[in-house]
């Protein structure tokens, strides 16, 4: 049973964002008999591949199994980074590249970040697109260290206008005492994700882009020098097939399957707060984050007045039951100035990590796939939609560097993370005890 004590009577087991956008089927499109390019997966990804496919006058239909937003897309906290978690495993270790792959990877992490401001612009989306920057709290003073001496490769690679807070100036960042200091991140933004989602699906439908809700991709089967797709509702036969099914990549293309590792995210959103406490918490409106390995991520709401606070919870979906006492707990952790404020939504949703901490894009067996997020995929994978439909267009200048051929696998792992718990469980325990031996 939830703790009543901090649920408020108007409290849903929903996005707070889809109070301005709830995905849904609207009037069904039909699923055409033949398209250039059939895209799995109606989320960011899928949206960013079939809109620059019809601005190169290639026509593409996305099929999305449920509503449109069911995934991710719809349900995030809206941090907006521009490689900050670039090579983060889900641990919070960052991966060891070596320094040129870094750099590659980190500029075009940068460019992802540019790419959406972009889009936002031109297409005109009114998803309350800011760019406030982050702060990135030091769980230890070790930690402080590690992110200093990253400083230097995200503002070369990234341009991500990084420097560090002091423990003695952090209140000029949180009110709170929770952490030893941290890292901000100027080049970050922030912005209502459903309705980002919504503009996108807006410019697709502009552009005449078929999306299509409520067509499951059951099989897809070689033909000649094409495909066949077979939809819930029906078949296409396409000549190429994108995968963009990211954290709820399942059974029907296991090989992409048993390379992701789909990991649950929960959020919560408070009440309106009293405007002196909204105001005091975050005083620069920055995005917040962490150097926890099982880290927790928050954000005012865009009109200022609640606390939209997220976190791995468990790394399993499970019911607001669970998940929402425990984020109520980690909220006020960090804010004791909170225990009071009643909890109005709560929603979990699947980010997809890989197992070198990278997101991928490229072919398998003739399919393309932009896949793994990491757990930041606002810009991500709005960007390997974007560089799949540049790759498929063969784009003249068109270069990815996470269009590699190496996307590890491992061979005791088929794509079920039945360990995941037993990992919450031992990286929880974990962080304590880097603080209390620290
Ligand atoms: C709680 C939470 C908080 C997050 N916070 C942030 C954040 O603050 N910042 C950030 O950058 N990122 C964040 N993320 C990650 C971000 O939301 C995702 O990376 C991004 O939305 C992924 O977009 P996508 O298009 O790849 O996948 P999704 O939006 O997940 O879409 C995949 C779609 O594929 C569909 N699908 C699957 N199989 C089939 C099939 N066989 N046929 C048809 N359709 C199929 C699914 O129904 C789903 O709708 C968060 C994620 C979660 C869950």
């Amino acid at each position: 049973m939830l703790n009543p004590d901090i649920l408020h009577p108007d409290f849903v087991p929903a996005p707070y964002w889809w109070e301005a956008y709830r995905p849904s089927a609207g009037e069904l499109v039909e699923v055409p008999r033949t398209a250039r390019v059939a895209i799995v997966g109606g989320g960011y990804a899928g949206l960013s591949a079939a809109l620059e496919l019809a601005k190169q006058g290639i026509d593409a239909v996305v099929l999305e199994a449920a509503e449109l937003g069911f995934g991710a897309s719809t349900r995030n906290g809206g941090a907006v980074s521009g490689g900050v978690n670039v090579g983060k495993s889900f641990t919070g270790r960052v991966i060891d590249i070596d320094r040129a792959r870094a750099e590659r990877v980190l500029s075009d992490a940068g460019d992802a970040f540019g790419l959406v401001d972009r889009l936002i612009g031109e297409e005109q989306i009114d998803c309350f697109w800011e760019i406030p920057g982050r702060f990135v709290g030091a769980w230890t003073k070790a930690h402080f260290e590690a992110q200093s001496r990253r400083l230097g490769l995200l503002n070369a690679a990234a341009q991500s206008g990084a420097y560090m807070v002091p423990a003695e100036r952090q209140r000029e960042e949180i009110d709170s005492r929770y952490y030893h200091g941290g890292m901000v991140v100027e080049r970050s933004g922030k912005l209502h994700p459903a309705l980002y989602y919504k503009g996108l699906l807006e410019a697709c439908r502009r552009r005449g882009v078929s999306v299509c809700a409520k067509a499951t991709v059951a099989r897809i089967a070689r033909v000649g020098n094409g495909w066949q797709v077979d939809t819930s509702r029906g078949e296409v036969a396409a000549g190429d097939i994108v995968i963009a099914t990211n954290g709820y990549t399942g059974a029907l293309t296991p090989a992409l399957r048993r390379r992701i590792v789909p990991i649950a995210s929960h959020i919560i959103a408070t009440e309106e707060l009293p405007p002196d406490l909204a105001s005091s918490l975050i005083p620069k409106g920055r995005t917040l984050s962490d150097t926890r390995r099982v880290l927790c991520y928050y954000r005012m709401s865009p009109d200022g007045r609640r606390m939209v606070f997220g976190g791995r919870a468990r790394f399993t979906q499970v019911e607001a039951a669970i998940s929402a006492p425990i984020l109520h707990r980690y909220m006020t952790a960090r804010f004791p100035q909170l225990r009071g404020a009643k909890v109005t939504h709560a929603w979990t949703g699947n980010t997809a990590f890989t197992l070198d901490a990278l997101p991928h894009m490229g072919e398998s067996a003739g399919l393309h796939y932009c896949l793994g997020c990491n757990g930041s995929g606002i810009a991500m994978m709005t960007y390997l939609g974007w560089q799949t439909a540049r790759k498929i267009a063969r784009a003249a200048n068109y270069a990815c560097s996470f269009d590699t051929a190496d996307f590890p696998d491992h061979p005791l792992y088929s794509g079920n993370p039945w360990f995941l718990p037993a990992i919450g469980s031992w990286y929880r325990l974990r962080d304590r005890l880097d603080r209390l031996l620290a």
